[in-house]
């Protein structure tokens, strides 16, 4: 019987297709096949257009060792923590399985460039894909990191993500870190190392230089253009994916990334960052009954009162232009958001356009949301504010209280004011 991994030839009524067998992906119906072509590509092919599967060479088995990587007492020494997603799992040419990077070897083995600058070491957190992450992944996570940054020989940490939620991570741990004696780099992959254009190789060698730069923010480390040219290094809580596959996807929203890093070493620094605190500070306490709503035309106000009922402690709502709400007729929010606030919830405004600043003054509907006690979330990210209430909330309940955290820059997630020069940059 063919095993995936097994070179193979399957014969269908109209056509013989000649690849390796791959590890059926859980989603596909297990009426179909995939095997990687020749050419790099991998085909399904449902079974019952197949009449025969001839197995032409069988798998080698993998070599369970490998070589123990020499450290260099001159290079720092960088922690690499794996959570999943595309950059952490690998095909393997020879078996066509795929398997997760998890060791400082199988890094090493990804991208041998890596010990150019800096000894490995590494560590399995999660194993899972980012939309499946948490908040009590975010929890262990910065628990984590935690311990490699209070190693006193360890220069940084790179935590290895999924690329979906790889912004709310960050924001939570710029929450989580308030103080930060060493770097903390996420980094992902839009594509996986089977294709020719994976960005897994240079993201993972620029994510490992800014883990050895005196920077004291949690920052994320991608593409900054379709070529292997450059990576950015962006805030943590200004950050957001933008594309579905372009491997910059990535981008800082409201203001310009922290700096370029060259695959060669060199650093540019375009803006202002923390520098690094004398020690590490850990605040993980979190209230998780936060929701994020997404503001839409016809939308049933009552969706409000679900939150209510399942005792929520706080709303971010994704409002359009400036942070509006349906504030007439009968999709009315404003009574169910006075109600929700009367009830001891916060109720915070961010803007769906992302770009920007919300105002509470500008036009009348406005005034009506503010009189409400709703808290206008300035220039935050909507993804931002919903983590940044579950941290602030964690602290306090008192509404007024949470009006003045949610309103006060605590890791730059704030911007005083916004030059136009950042505007789809
Ligand atoms: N859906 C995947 C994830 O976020 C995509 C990726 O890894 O880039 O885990």
């Amino acid at each position: 019987m063919a095993k995936p991994g097994d070179l193979v030839e399957v014969i269908t009524k109209n056509k013989t297709y000649k690849g390796i067998l791959m590890p059926k992906p859980e989603i596909l119906k297990s009426n179909t096949i995939v095997i990687k072509l020749n050419s790099g590509y991998n085909i399904g092919i449902d079974k019952k257009n197949i009449k025969k599967i001839k197995v032409i060479k069988k798998a080698k088995k993998k070599k369970a060792r490998r070589k123990k990587i020499k450290q260099n007492k001159k290079l720092p020494t960088v922690s690499i923590l794996s959570t999943g997603g595309t950059i952490s799992s690998k095909v393997d040419y020879t078996t066509g399985g795929t398997y997760a990077s998890l060791t400082a070897e199988d890094f090493v083995e990804l991208e041998p460039k890596i010990l150019k600058f800096a000894n490995i070491r590494a560590k399995q957190v999660l194993q899972i894909m980012s939309e499946d992450v948490n908040p009590d992944d975010w929890v262990k996570l910065a628990k984590e990191v935690y311990k490699e940054l209070n190693k006193k020989d360890v220069s940084g940490v790179v935590i290895t993500h999924g690329t979906d939620t790889l912004h709310y991570t960050a924001a939570m741990l710029s929450f989580m870190f308030p103080k930060l004696s060493k770097p903390i780099v996420l980094v992902g992959a839009q594509r996986s190392t089977d294709r020719g254009s994976s960005d897994t190789f240079m993201n993972l060698i620029c994510s490992v230089i800014a883990a050895t730069q005196r920077i004291g923010e949690v920052m994320v480390c991608m593409h900054a253009t379709p070529n292997d040219d450059f990576c950015y290094l962006h805030r943590g809580t200004k950050v957001r994916k933008m594309h579905t596959s372009r491997r910059d996807a990535f981008r800082s929203i409201n203001q310009f990334p922290i700096a370029k890093v060259f695959p060669d070493g060199r650093i540019e620094i375009l803006i202002d960052y923390k520098k690094l605190d004398g020690k590490n500070e850990l605040d993980t306490k979190i209230d998780k009954k936060v929701a994020l709503v997404y503001i839409y035309p016809g939308m049933n106000p009552k969706i409000i009162d679900y939150y209510i009922k399942q005792r929520y402690h706080g709303i971010i709502l994704m409002g359009t232009g400036l942070g509006h709400i349906p504030t007439t007729g009968k999709d009315s929010l404003i009574l169910k958001i006075r109600s929700a606030i009367k009830k001891g919830i916060a109720v915070c405004i961010t803007s769906q356009c992302l770009y920007g600043r919300t105002h509470e003054f500008v036009y009348s509907n406005l005034r009506k949301l503010e009189n409400t006690g709703a808290i206008f979330c300035e220039d935050m990210l909507p993804e931002v504010a919903y983590v940044k209430l579950m941290h602030v909330l964690g602290k306090t309940k008192k509404l007024d209280k949470v009006k003045e955290l949610m309103k006060k820059n605590m890791t730059g997630e704030i911007n005083p004011s916004l030059s136009p020069k950042v505007f789809l940059v």
